[in-house]
């Protein structure tokens, strides 16, 4: 498709993140021209958990085939992950491989790296004739008109036809389209990155540890290439201010007083001070388009509520939004009722997980419940299989809803 003449590009990308990238390739993919604008120059930290899971190799292997490749071959950035491991408040631990079938797979299902390395090699990969970047120069102002859009910079100005804001949580854009911060629906975070930790899997498990003071939310350690680990603490806003829990105090208490874990830490050397960053949960739906204007990941409030995942979200996210801009450019229509087919596309894909991540966040409110599960998956292996199996099909996962599923494993059925 070529440059339109009137504007600097048709499409003009707010944030370089995970969200930001993906759409930059997938509008590359498409011929579609861009500009990709970001206040950092790249590499740059983000403060993040670092877990690449299923859902970024799937968002990768549509929009850019090949990069997952590069990424499994990178033993020095990127570390494998086979698993998770949950511990309920009852200390009983239960470790659950991403997969039923670890043969069937050439490469793992996840992956942990920095967001220093991730977001680095996704920016290298927008590298196009159809993209021009802007690092290290911020978004000051936007304006979007009946027949334009325009955005100021540091550096200047560029008119295009279409805004995608991918500037996560941050986003002033997003604020403005009603898409708030609400304590309900907004986890705080805390990370920490630590070396020589002891007792860390061979297969890359991560680590979600449930404890009873920072309910609900959960307690991370997730292991990474090199000896270090990506240690940190998440909790929903509403809970933080109503059990007034200083989260950063927690955090250090768990490192240096829990039973277990502290012993873990024994010969660990942390290798910065606690950093925060908040999380944007898409426990409830919102409007995540406007007139000439779309929202993706963080800025849209895509996490999941219950694992804190939000990178892949954000990915699959600005996979949509490339396809829906395709059609407002074939259309020359880039007005709210054809842009709003991309909050379909999103939500059709992602509120079944969203919402039952939603439920189970609640559920963890009730530590015997979880304790009660965990229990029963540590003494059966045909429970730890249908637990894999849940982790691969949300359907299944609706089981966590039904009563009868206690029922069932209450009598061990
Ligand atoms: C503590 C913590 C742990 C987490 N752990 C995980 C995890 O393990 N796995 C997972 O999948 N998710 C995790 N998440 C969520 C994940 O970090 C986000 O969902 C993800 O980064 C969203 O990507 P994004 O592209 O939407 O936004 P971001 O990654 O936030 O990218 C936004 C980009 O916009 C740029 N920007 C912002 N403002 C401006 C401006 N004015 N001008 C120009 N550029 C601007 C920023 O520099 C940035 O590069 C975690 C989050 C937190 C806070």
């Amino acid at each position: 498709m070529d440059r339109q003449s009137k504007t600097d590009a048709p499409v003009i990308i707010l944030g370089a993140g995970p969200a930001g990238t993906t759409l930059s390739m997938g509008l590359s993919a498409k011929k579609i021209h861009h500009i990709l604008i970001d206040q950092s120059e790249f590499p740059r930290d983000k403060i993040c958990g670092d877990a690449l899971s299923g859902k970024v190799v799937y968002a990768l292997n549509r929009v850019k085939p090949g990069v997952v490749d590069r990424i499994a071959e990178d033993n020095e950035r990127f570390l494998p992950s086979w698993g998770i491991s949950f511990v309920a408040p009852n200390k009983r631990r239960l470790d659950i491989p991403f997969t039923t079938d670890k043969l069937k797979h050439k490469q793992a299902p996840g992956f942990i790296a920095t967001r220093t390395h991730f977001d680095s090699l996704m920016v290298e990969e927008t590298k196009s004739d159809y993209c021009s970047q802007y690092f290290g120069v911020k978004v000051t102002n936007t304006a979007i008109m009946k027949d334009g859009v325009l955005v100021e910079t540091s550096a200047g100005k560029h008119t295009g036809e279409i805004i995608v804001d991918c500037r996560g949580m941050q986003s002033s854009l997003a604020r403005d389209y009603g898409i708030e911060m609400d304590r309900d629906h907004y986890c705080a975070g805390l990370r920490q990155y630590f070396e020589n930790v002891d007792g860390m899997s061979d297969e890359g498990y991560i680590e979600l540890h449930f404890i009873n003071d920072v309910l609900p939310g959960y307690f991370w350690i997730f292991p990474m290439t090199g000896n270090r680990v990506n240690v940190g603490l998440g909790m929903l806003s509403s809970s933080v201010s109503k059990k007034k829990v200083n989260l950063k105090e927690e955090f250090n208490r768990i490192v240096k007083e829990h039973p277990v874990i502290s012993k873990r830490f024994k010969h660990a050397k942390a290798l910065e001070t606690v950093k925060g960053w908040g999380l944007p949960l898409g426990s409830i739906k919102r409007e995540i388009s406007g007139h000439r204007v779309m929202f993706c990941g963080d800025a849209a409030s895509l996490i999941d509520p219950f694992t804190g995942e939000g990178i892949g979200n954000a990915m699959i996210s600005a996979k949509y939004a490339a396809d829906v801009i395709e059609e407002a450019i074939a259309h020359h229509d880039y007005s709210h009722d054809v842009l709003k087919v991309y909050d379909n596309h999103v939500y059709n894909h992602l509120w079944p997980e969203l919402k039952m991540s939603h439920q189970l966040q609640k559920m963890v409110r009730f530590p015997w419940l979880f304790n009660f599960v965990a229990n029963k998956g540590h003494k059966s292996n045909e429970f730890k299989t249908l637990l894999t199996a849940m982790f691969e099909n949300v359907d299944l996962r609706k089981k966590f809803r039904n009563p009868r599923f206690y029922l069932r494993l209450l009598l061990n059925k």
